[in-house]
């Protein structure tokens, strides 16, 4: 999302908290339960050029938004209860669901000791590539080749891409333009992009994955806690969809096998690599009952309702977002509002003009690296 879209969605938030409508109309658009969905978590400052700045909130923050849940009546629960919870009685309770995709470390410096301090149970989603410490963090690479770079000059699907990127509003407009268009190419010509930038650039980039990601000697410690479940995000990270119904049940039983084997302990959790409905749709969410998953999630926008009894492999979340690191931000997204307001618009326009119109925040770039 650009800095534009996020100033229009950050507008429209505001104005559904300061206007009250969000508290008037919570009792219509509130969920069954929420699960948050995050990825890195560190109390770093933002530098002036970094996309992937989304991605990562600060563990005051964190700590601020449990504080928050539990003050509104949120019950904190496992994912293991939710399907029970979902297909049973209602109550005046709704759930709240705390998750982490990719395995950062930085998790277990910042997150975990917070969590296990307030009792709050907690997911963690690992690719089985990344504690190896074979995985691509390409949309990291990305912002380090641009970073590095005074202008980019590649070629992008066969469409040549020459942008400056002195500045850091050009590297901004640089990489949007890149990522996006990396991620309507296939996934494997996606990557070679950017390792031809990388490269250009004359990184090495080959480190990144074992200095940022947690290795299994790490996980396995950390899952001791028994607080922490651990979920699959398939082996390389690719977009499922994008995948045939082969390669694709392969990526999710062979990474379920792997944390089974690694953590000696059964893995019933999924979460869709990008999970925006570009890479995930309902071929995947089949599959993932297939293979018995008890549940899977997105990166769809929305709060969990009894409804997703029946889909229990298409659950919505809700992102904690480094650029929406308030209160207020939170509190409106726990109403439901706006994501009542998405649906309706969508309904209305159709997805790509509802972005427009709309100016909301597309669900697909929340999640640049994925769900
Ligand atoms: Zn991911």
């Amino acid at each position: 999302m650009g800095r534009t879209a996020t100033r229009l969605m950050k507008a429209g938030l505001s104005a559904l908290h300061y206007s009250g409508a969000s508290g008037l109309l919570a009792p219509l658009t509130r969920g069954d339960g929420v699960v948050f969905m995050m990825h890195r978590v560190s109390p770093q400052p933002t530098e002036a050029f970094e996309p992937n700045r989304i991605l990562r909130v600060t563990p005051d923050f964190l700590e601020r938004v449990i504080r928050q849940t539990i003050a509104r009546g949120f019950e904190c629960i496992s994912l293991d209860e939710v399907p029970a919870r979902l297909a049973g009685p209602a109550r005046a309770r709704p759930f709240a669901c705390f998750t982490f995709d990719d395995g950062y470390r930085d998790n277990r410096e910042h997150a975990f000791p917070i969590l296990a301090r307030y009792g709050v149970p907690y997911t963690l989603y690992v690719p089985t590539d990344y504690p190896d410490g074979r995985g691509v963090l390409w949309w990291l690479e990305l912002e380090a080749a641009i970073r590095a770079a005074d202008a980019v000059d590649v070629e992008v699907g066969g469409v040549p891409v020459r942008l400056p990127a002195r500045s850091a509003p050009e590297k901004e407009r640089a990489y949007d333009a890149i990522y996006w268009r990396l991620r309507d190419l296939p996934e494997v010509e996606a990557r070679a992009v950017v390792a031809r930038l990388v490269a250009a650039a004359r990184l090495d980039t080959s480190g990144l994955c074992r200095e940022l990601v947690m290795s299994w000697d790490e996980i396995r410690e950390a899952a001791k806690d028994p607080l922490l479940t651990i979920g699959a995000h398939t082996c390389r990270h690719f977009a499922l969809s994008r995948l045939d119904a082969e390669e694709a049940r392969r990526e999710m039983a062979a990474s379920r096998a792997r944390i089974e084997a690694e953590i000696g302990r059964p893995c019933r959790h999924f979460s869709f690599p990008y999970g925006c409905e570009r890479a995930a749709g309902p071929r995947e969410f089949a599959l993932a009952r297939e293979l018995g998953f008890a549940t899977a999630v997105t990166t769809r926008k929305g709060l969990v309702t009894r409804g997703h009894a029946a889909t229990p492999t298409a659950i919505p979340r809700l992102s904690l977002n480094g650029d929406f690191q308030s209160q207020r931000y939170v509190d409106v997204m726990l109403s439901g509002v706006p994501f009542a307001m998405w649906n309706a618009a969508r309904r209305v326009l159709g997805p790509a003009a509802a972005r427009r119109r709309a100016g909301l925040v597309s669900p697909d770039r929340a999640a640049t690296s994925n769900g």
